[in-house]
């Protein structure tokens, strides 16, 4: 994460009213103070987007723990917050300052190294009382407002463009690291402080990897191309999925791309306020299997993105949570044949009060180079 302070960066207000409902939440499970520990969630918090520190939120204060590189970026990017700077390590200063707070702390133990949890627990003493408070901030976080929608959008508008230049430049002979390399440069280029993730590009059979790495081998003729790439814009993430051919499309391959296309405009249809995750996961997967290939379509058919690039909610199979306006998650189903190559159509997108809205606007019809 990188510290920038730019016009049109979130009004400070919003950092007050993030709080309240936090709150709010921990009064609903009877704990009188929340300790944040997960950087995204301290950022969304406080506005602070250092890479330590920790926020604690108590009825009447916000109080964000750093050391002294951050003096500077914490006071103006979260003014909201009494700063206090670390002596020695960061959980030690934080549990000596608990040693002074009556009653329960929640905290959440996915987000805690077992040293980390040692170290707080020490400082604080032993009559400090702990609880265990998971997903707190992460169910705020899935609900955008309309100013982070159009960060992502952005974000989308951004990783779109790039996506469009590197197709281009998809011919026989260049290798995937080559690939890999011009879209984190021209990422930046167009203003993205960095990759969502480390870009995908996979080719001939390598792109039946759903994760494949970027290696030196270079593409061949008569390969499937998978690229996979998300940009990071004003801190939100945004994550986009294209396979292109190169040679003459044979008819099998044709047929899958139709296949997943197709998947993939189900599950779009199907997103809108109140579905289940798991209900658009499957609409996906069904298309899928009517043409036989459900067997090859090994993972979920998307996930929340916002400051990270995986949060929820999962759309995956038989996921029971109803989805709510304002989610903006990914729609990226893929078939994946073993030896062969895999095909793969990602793009983002958010559930409006009626349905749903893309983010990302690439053309999706199946390109030959
Ligand atoms: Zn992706
Ligand atoms: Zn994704």
């Amino acid at each position: 994460m990188l510290y920038w302070k730019a016009a049109g960066d979130m009004d400070p207000a919003i950092y007050a009213t993030r709080i309240d409902r936090v709150r709010a939440a921990i009064g609903r499970k009877r704990i009188d103070a929340l300790l944040v520990t997960h950087l995204p969630n301290v950022l969304y918090l406080s506005g602070f987007s250092g890479d330590s520190g920790y926020l604690l939120v108590e009825p009447q204060r916000a109080t964000l723990f750093t050391d002294g590189r951050f003096t500077v970026q914490a006071g103006e990017e979260a003014p909201g917050a009494k700063l206090v700077l670390q002596r020695g390590s960061l959980p030690a200063t934080v549990g000596k300052h608990l040693a002074r707070t009556k009653g329960i702390v929640g905290y959440s133990p996915s987000q805690l190294s077992l040293l980390t949890w040692h170290a707080l627990r020490q400082a604080a003493g032993a009559t400090l009382r702990w609880r265990a408070a998971e997903g707190i901030v992460e169910a705020l976080r899935v609900v955008k407002s309309p100013q982070e929608i159009a960060e992502i959008r952005q974000a989308g508008k951004v990783v779109c463009e790039v996506a469009r230049e590197v197709i281009g430049l998809v011919r026989p002979g260049v290798r995937e690291l080559d690939l890999a390399a011009e879209i984190g440069y021209r990422l930046r280029r167009k203003g993205a402080t960095g990759e969502s993730f480390a870009a995908i590009v996979a080719a001939g059979p390598r792109s039946a990897l759903p994760h494949a790495r970027p290696t030196a081998r270079r593409i061949g003729k008569n390969e499937l191309v998978v690229l996979d790439l998300g940009a990071i814009l004003r801190r939100y993430c945004s994550d986009l999925t294209r396979t292109v051919y190169v040679g003459s499309v044979p008819a099998r391959v044709r047929r899958w791309y139709r296949a997943v296309k197709e998947a993939q405009g189900a599950a779009l249809d199907a997103l809108k306020p109140g579905v289940l995750a798991g209900d658009v996961d499957r609409a996906a997967r069904r298309v899928l299997e009517r043409y036989k290939l459900g067997r090859y379509f090994v993972h979920s058919t998307g996930h929340g993105i916002g400051l990270e690039i995986h949060e929820a909610p999962r759309l995956g199979r038989g996921q029971g949570t109803p989805l709510e306006a304002g989610t903006v998650v990914t729609i990226e189903p893929g078939v994946y044949i073993e030896g062969v190559g895999g095909i793969r159509i990602e793009d983002d997108a958010w559930v409006t009060p009626n349905g749903s809205e893309l983010l990302t606007t690439l053309g999706r019809d199946l390109l030959e180079l």
